[in-house]
C-alpha cells in the first residue's frame, strides 16, 4: 500500500484534511488538478477569520504550506479512476497508479455559467457566482441576479440588505424556490422581479456597467450574480454507487464517511454543513474527515 490516505482535491477541504492527517501521523498524499481549488481563483476574500483581506491565492498558498510543513505530500495531477478492490482503493492519476486504505473525496463543485458575452470577461470584476462571497464588494450599488431557485432567492435577499437595488432576472414567471423566499423577496422595496426574461449580454467599459436582456431592455448595474445551479464533482465515484441527494451531493454521515466504507468526503461535494459552500466549512469538514479516519485506524 502506498499511502494510508489519499485526499483527492487540493482546495479548502483537501489541504486542511492533509494537515490534520499528518498531525495524526497518517501517511497521506493530497492530489489536486487545480492548486488551491476554487478559492484560489478569487481576487479578494474578506470573510475568513483572522485574515481581514487577502487574495484567495494568498490564503490557499498558506493552506498548502501548512499541510506540507505538517507532513503531507502534495501532487498536482488529475485523478482519472478509483476502484475499490478487496477493501483497498486503487487510484489512477494521469501519471501514477497508487493504492491506499482510505480516501477523502474533496473535489468541490462547479458553478454553472450562463455563457453570455461579457460574463467570463468580467469574472470577479463584476460577475460573481457567490453572493455570500462577493456581495459586500457591491455595497450600495445596483446588481442583477439571474436565477429562480432557492439559492437565487436567498442570495437576492442577502444582497438586498447590502445593495441599493437588486434585479432578479428569471426566465419563467414561476419559481423553483420555496414560496417563503419568493414572498419575502416580494416584500422588499429594493428587489425588482424581471420575469420571462433572459440575460443576453453583459456590457462594460472599464467596469461592468449594464446587463442587456433578450427583450432589449438594459439594466444599469455594477454587479452581475449568476445563481442558476452548481454541480458537485462526484463523477469519479459514481460507478461505486455511493448515496447521493437529488442535487448530486455525496451524502456523508456526521463523521464525513460516505455510504462506501472508508470513502470519506469533505467540502462543497458533500451534503454536510447545511451545504453552506464556504472555505471555513470545507476546511472544518476536511479536518473532521481526517479525525474520523484516525479513529478508524485506532479501532484497527
Ligand atoms: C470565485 C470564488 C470566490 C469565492 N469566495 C469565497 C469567499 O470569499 N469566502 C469563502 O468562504 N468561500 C468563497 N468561495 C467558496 C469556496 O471557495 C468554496 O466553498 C471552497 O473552495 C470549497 O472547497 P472544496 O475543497 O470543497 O473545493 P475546491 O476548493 O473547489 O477544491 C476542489 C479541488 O478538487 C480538485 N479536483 C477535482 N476533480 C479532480 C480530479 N479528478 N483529480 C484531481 N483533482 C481534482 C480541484 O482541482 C481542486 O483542487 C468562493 C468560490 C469561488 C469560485
Amino acid at each position: 500500500m502506498d499511502y494510508d490516505l489519499i485526499i483527492i482535491g487540493s482546495g479548502s477541504a483537501g489541504l486542511p484534511a492533509g494537515m490534520y492527517a499528518s498531525r495524526y501521523k497518517i501517511k497521506n498524499l493530497v492530489i489536486g488538478a487545480q492548486p488551491g481549488g476554487a478559492l484560489a481563483t478569487s481576487h479578494k476574500v474578506e470573510n475568513y477569520p483572522w485574515i481581514l483581506s487577502a487574495s484567495g491565492k494568498e490564503i490557499m498558498d498558506q493552506f498548502k504550506e501548512h499541510a506540507e510543513v505538517s507532513g503531507s505530500e502534495t501532487l498536482q495531477d488529475t485523478v482519472n479512476d478509483i476502484q475499490k478492490i478487496d477493501g483497498w482503493f486503487t487510484i489512477k492519476t494521469t501519471n501514477k497508479n497508487l493504492t491506499t486504505r482510505f480516501v477523502i473525496l474533496a473535489t468541490g463543485n462547479t458553478y454553472r455559467k450562463l455563457w453570455v458575452p461579457g460574463e467570463a470577461e468580467f469574472l470577479w470584476k463584476g460577475t460573481s457566482y457567490c453572493a455570500t462571497c462577493d456581495g459586500m464588494f457591491f455595497k450600495d450599488r445596483d446588481v442583477v441576479l439571474a436565477g429562480g431557485g432557492n439559492t437565487a432567492l436567498t442570495e437576492a435577499l442577502y444582497l438586498s440588505e447590502i445593495c441599493n437595488k437588486v434585479y432578479i432576472v428569471h426566465r419563467r414567471d414561476t419559481f423553483r424556490a420555496e414560496d417563503i423566499w419568493v414572498e419575502q423577496a416580494k416584500k422588499k422595496d429594493n428587489i425588482e422581479f424581471v420575469l420571462n426574461e433572459e440575460v443576453k449580454k453583459v456590457g462594460w467599459s472599464m467596469f461592468l456597467e449594464e446587463v442587456t436582456l433578450k427583450s432589449g431592455r438594459v439594466l444599469k448595474a455594477d454587479g452581475f450574480f449568476v445563481a442558476i445551479w452548481s454541480d458537485p464533482s462526484t463523477k469519479l465515484v459514481e460507478h461505486l454507487s455511493p448515496e447521493m441527494d437529488d442535487e448530486g451531493c455525496l451524502i456523508v454521515d456526521k463523521r464525513q464517511e460516505s455510504s462506501i466504507r472508508w470513502l470519506y468526503a469533505a467540502g462543497d461535494v458533500t451534503t454536510n454543513s447545511n451545504k453552506f459552500k464556504q472555505t471555513i466549512m470545507s476546511a472544518a469538514e476536511g479536518c473532521l474527515a481526517a479525525d474520523s479516519i484516525h479513529e478508524d485506524i485506532l479501532r484497527g
